[in-house]
């Protein structure tokens, strides 16, 4: 099967079809517990939070995406991050990407602050700061690239190295990019954290996280994590990603081709102040993102005059949803410094380059071409 394609492989694995039933949609199993013949000897399930048939191929179709040894589904994408950090001890210290995503921030300064587990931010397209960043007990480094919603991108080898020779795990969040463009353990990355709410599932239907570990030490200590904390996926919503899965690569494909011909478009509009988009020659991260995916993704930021703009300009556009929220059929546009990064205080976002005028777009399955003609009757109501 390893030899398939990507795009093979998201259709044809070890769970194509039931063994028993031969259907060919993945049975729903919402039994909580198992009967066992004997006291002595269990059989292969006992109860859902330690092991589930549904959740099981779907955790075991993350981790063959992903190129790791053992997948792990979770009841949100902060279930997993945070049953993550869990491997933390009271006197350990994480360095994380500044620019990390809104509710990682607030766990980190907010919860594992409570239990003695310290941090540091660090801008991580600098392998030098990072290097700088790491203490004595420094346990796991913390990536985020493309990173949210400035599109930074972080050289996950680069990390690696530092991280191997400090005797520290690597988290690389891939929510941005899926292991359809990016597949951070093929560089050596520990532990693979996703939001599936978002391109996985792709729908806008499913709150779901996942994690994919590279070996199976840390697999077993995440295995260990997730049935004491017990956040994991329901059944359901473990079949909701696994039928999103299924056309993640082409819906990846069309909303990127979307996503380069929009970011063109914003590059040169007098009205924009900056696009943030890898697929761009011009972004300072492009070639570092190349090395490591195989496309921009679908997900850019463009900065505006100031929060007056983004107010007329989010007004008058009409296809894309207005909401907190990326990676779906439907295009959607958010307003970072007051929804995903709202847990961030001002003077922190600002510093970090989310000013007033930054709006960011997921770009959806619409017509580029239709986008883009909304776009500018959104853009002629402010002039
Ligand atoms: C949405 C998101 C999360 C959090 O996932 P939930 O499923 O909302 O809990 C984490 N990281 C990134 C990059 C995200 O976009």
């Amino acid at each position: 099967m390893s030899d398939y394609t990507f795009q093979t492989k998201l259709l044809h694995n070890e769970h194509k079809f039931d063994s028993y039933t031969g259907a060919v949609s993945v049975p729903i199993q919402h039994a909580s517990t198992f009967h066992q013949s004997d006291f002595d000897s269990f059989g292969q399930y006992d109860y859902s939070r330690s092991g589930n048939p549904t959740r099981e191929t779907l955790e075991a179709a993350i981790a063959e995406l992903e190129g790791g040894v053992r997948g792990f589904a979770f009841a949100s994408g902060m279930a997993a991050i945070s049953t993550a950090f869990l491997l933390l001890s009271k006197g350990d210290h994480v360095v994380v990407t500044e620019d990390v995503y809104g509710g990682t921030f607030r766990m980190v300064t907010a919860v594992l602050t409570r239990f003695g587990i310290e941090h540091t931010f660090v801008d991580m397209t600098d392998l030098d700061a990072v290097a700088k960043a790491i203490q004595p007990n420094t346990k796991v480094i913390y990536m985020e690239t493309p990173s949210n919603p400035l599109l930074k991108v972080t050289d996950i080898e680069g990390i690696v190295k530092l991280a191997k020779a400090n005797n520290c795990l690597t988290f690389l969040d891939n929510t941005f990019l899926t292991p359809a463009l990016q597949r951070p353990i093929e560089f050596g990355v520990d532990l693979v954290l996703h939001s599936a709410t978002k391109f996985l599932s792709g729908h806008s239907d499913v709150l779901a996280g996942l994690a994919v570990a590279k070996d199976e030490v840390i697999a077993s200590k995440i295995y260990a994590l997730q049935n004491s904390f017990g956040a994991v996926l329901g059944v359901q919503d473990c079949w909701l990603v696994l039928r999103g899965l299924k056309t993640l690569s082409v819906r990846l494909e069309q909303s990127q081709k979307g996503a380069a011909e929009i970011a063109n478009y914003l590059a040169v509009h007098p009205l924009v102040k900056n696009v943030y988009y890898p697929g761009l020659a011009v972004h300072p991260g492009h070639s570092t993102h190349f090395r490591q995916a195989s496309g921009g993704g679908a997900v850019l930021s463009f900065e505006l005059e100031n929060e007056d703009a983004v107010r007329q300009f989010s007004a008058n556009v009409k296809i894309p949803v207005f909401a907190v929220s990326l990676g779906a059929v439907e295009s959607i546009l958010s307003y970072p410094p007051k929804m995903s990064h709202a847990a961030m205080p001002p003077e922190e976002r600002n510093k970090r380059g989310i000013t007033d005028g930054l709006l960011r777009l997921s770009v959806g399955l619409e017509s580029p071409d239709d986008l883009i003609r909304d776009f500018d009757q959104a853009f002629q109501t402010l002039t």
